[in-house]
């Protein structure tokens, strides 16, 4: 699904269709005075005081087919500031917003209308233009909500009507995916207004990320981590030193401890160099590579909130590496393979991008040098495509960003690697060398799905709620034919099989009718539906149908149970150390 912000030419062509929204309404209602208009990742906006007046579904309509009109008399000029200011003296809003501008003003028309253009525009391609109008909302000029609200209409334009069908039909199949319903139909997690941003995990939603992070604990062994866990609040004498009083106070939550101030962690880093401090460390025990699923609390704006995506509280699967210079390339290197594997397992491609040397930086030539260079060479060895971000890397250290892509062709930022020349020198890090004296280490932060609770939800959006048997809230739904004893004590049978070898299920022994009980099951996505009656008893079998097949097989009760062992084998098994 296609980022529209993102796409310059289809930035182009929603910001042309703004402003011919505002030429349609302006000669529909004269008296309305438009204010800005703008561009996001859905479409294209337009903010316009409607004099109290709200515009149905139909006037939308109406207001769309009239859209193109005069498409033809698309013109740009150049104005000064005083004669903007004599053309738009009865509207305050672009009074306001040409204070602001530069003397000269780029003035676009389009018949009897003129507004201010805020961006280039290429009118080349118009001639199959296809836009349709959304919705209306409020939005408060300005964004203060001390100014008056104006009619926010919300609109898509695409070069051609085939196009806008395309993207409305994946408008509509992301609405489906969407995990916040999911969440709901499925019973995972549940939000309140008591703790705005902060879910509250539901039986089903804890087991799918208890099985995560089951799977994310065994890679990790497998992989040479050591896991800790450190206090979720530090005095604020810590973020004082770790600098995150200077730079992050605003999105920590606070509170005090007696007389003394503390902080809820925001990021799990200090925590995990006050345990490196802990001991002594020599070159030889490099890489020292410690995991934690840390608990950190960020003060979002609540308008900001999404479901699983933004929240306010959230586990990040960090790591913290510490190593020797020349050790930077190889770990660099086998993480990214690490990241790989779990990405392409979970049915994902990425893109990566490499963040080099801001203009003000810390940390010297030589380790700046040093550190570009592996992060590059790690990704020229394994073949990485990249895109480089020029000077955008934090003032610390650079870093490469994964973007994963899910089967909607959205993309998400989820993986990080960063090196951080500050955090050691902060905490005076050090570690016995060779040649028998103290040096600082190199130290990386990581993280691979990167939130846990908004991996979630993006699987979620990704598998439609029909998760792959490994993580499935219920495995195996149990439904006995009927409620004769022998059969009903066959069901409980083979429920107890399933359950001594850690399968999860459900033996539905409702009084309801075998069709309601098979789609209540398909309706909560359990992949696999077990239906044991009298034949099954008597020939000591098991029918199942899987989720996504309309078919029931029969085999013997050994055989199915076996198959379902397979499926439900955590597929951590396929991360071994390299
Ligand atoms: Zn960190």
């Amino acid at each position: 699904m296609e980022n529209i912000e993102k796409n310059e030419a289809l930035k182009n062509l929603n910001l042309i269709s703004a402003y011919l929204l505002n030429s349609a309404i302006l000669k529909k209602y004269p008296t309305a005075k438009v204010g800005r208009v703008g561009v996001g990742e859905n479409g294209f906006y337009s903010d316009i005081d409607m004099n109290e007046k709200t515009l149905s579904k139909l006037e939308l309509e109406e207001i769309n087919h009239s859209i193109k009109k005069n498409i033809e008399k698309i013109s740009v000029r150049e104005i000064s500031k005083e004669e903007a200011m004599n053309i738009f003296r009865e509207n305050p809003y672009k009074l306001e917003q040409i204070s602001n501008e530069k003397d000269s003003i780029s003035l676009i028309e389009i018949g009897e209308y003129q507004d201010i253009l805020e961006e280039k525009i290429d009118t080349s391609d118009l001639s199959n233009l296809s836009t349709e109008l959304m919705n209306v909302s409020g939005a408060y000029w300005g964004d203060d909500a001390s100014n008056k609200s104006l009619s926010r209409i919300h609109g898509i334009a695409f070069k051609t009507k085939e196009d806008l069908m395309k993207y409305k039909e994946e408008l509509e199949e992301a609405k489906a995916r969407d995990h916040r319903k999911i969440g709901k139909d499925l019973e995972l997690f549940m939000l309140e207004d008591v703790a705005q941003g902060m879910p509250f995990w539901l039986p089903n939603g804890l087991t799918l990320y208890n099985k995560l992070v089951e799977f994310w604990r065994k890679i990790h062994e497998k992989n040479g981590y050591q896991e800790i866990k450190t206090p979720l609040m530090m005095s604020n004498e810590l973020w004082h030193q770790s600098g995150h009083w200077d730079h992050y106070k605003e999105n920590m939550y606070t509170t005090k401890v007696g007389d003394i101030p503390y902080a809820i962690k925001p990021m799990n880093c200090p925590g995990g160099m006050l345990v490196y401090k802990n001991a002594i460390h020599s070159y030889k025990e490099f890489p020292i590579r410690y995991a934690e699923l840390g608990q950190v609390h960020r003060h979002e704006a609540s308008g900001a909130l999404n479901g699983l995506f933004r929240v306010r509280t959230f586990t990040q699967d960090d790591a913290h590496i510490f190593c020797l210079p020349n050790q930077i390339e190889s770990e660099i290197t086998n993480l990214m393979s690490l990241i790989d594997d779990v990405y392409k397992m979970f049915g994902f491609s990425y893109t990566v991008e490499l963040s080099t040397r801001p203009e003000d930086s810390m940390g010297s030539d030589e380790d700046w040098h040093l550190a570009e260079t592996s992060l590059k060479n790690a990704l020229e060895k394994r073949e990485t495509p990249y895109k480089i971000n020029e000077g955008d890397g934090a003032f610390y250290g650079p870093k490469i960003d994964f973007h994963i892509k899910d089967c909607l062709g959205r993309e998400w930022q989820c993986g990080t690697i960063q090196l951080d020349f500050q955090m050691p020198e902060r905490f005076e890090l050090s570690y016995i060398g060779e040649d028998g004296e103290k040096h600082r280490p190199v130290m990386l932060h990581r993280v691979i799905f990167g939130s846990v609770e908004r991996f979630i939800g993006i699987l979620t959006e990704q598998y439609k709620g029909e998760y792959p048997f490994w993580l499935a809230p219920t495995q195996v739904n149990i439904i006995p034919v009927s409620e004769d004893e022998k059969i009903m004590n066959y069901a409980r049978c083979v429920n107890n099989e399933l359950l001594d070898n850690d399968i999860r299920t459900q033996l539905d022994d409702r009084n309801e009718k075998m069709g309601y009980k098979m789609r209540q099951g398909i309706l909560k996505k359990i992949p696999m539906t077990f239906v044991v009656g009298e034949k099954e008893l008597t020939n000591g079998t098991i029918s199942y149908r899987n989720l996504r097949e309309k078919e029931i097989h029969t085999e013997s009760k050994d055989q199915v149970i076996d198959y379902v062992k397979t499926l439900a084998q955590n597929p951590a098994k396929q991360f071994r150390r390299k």
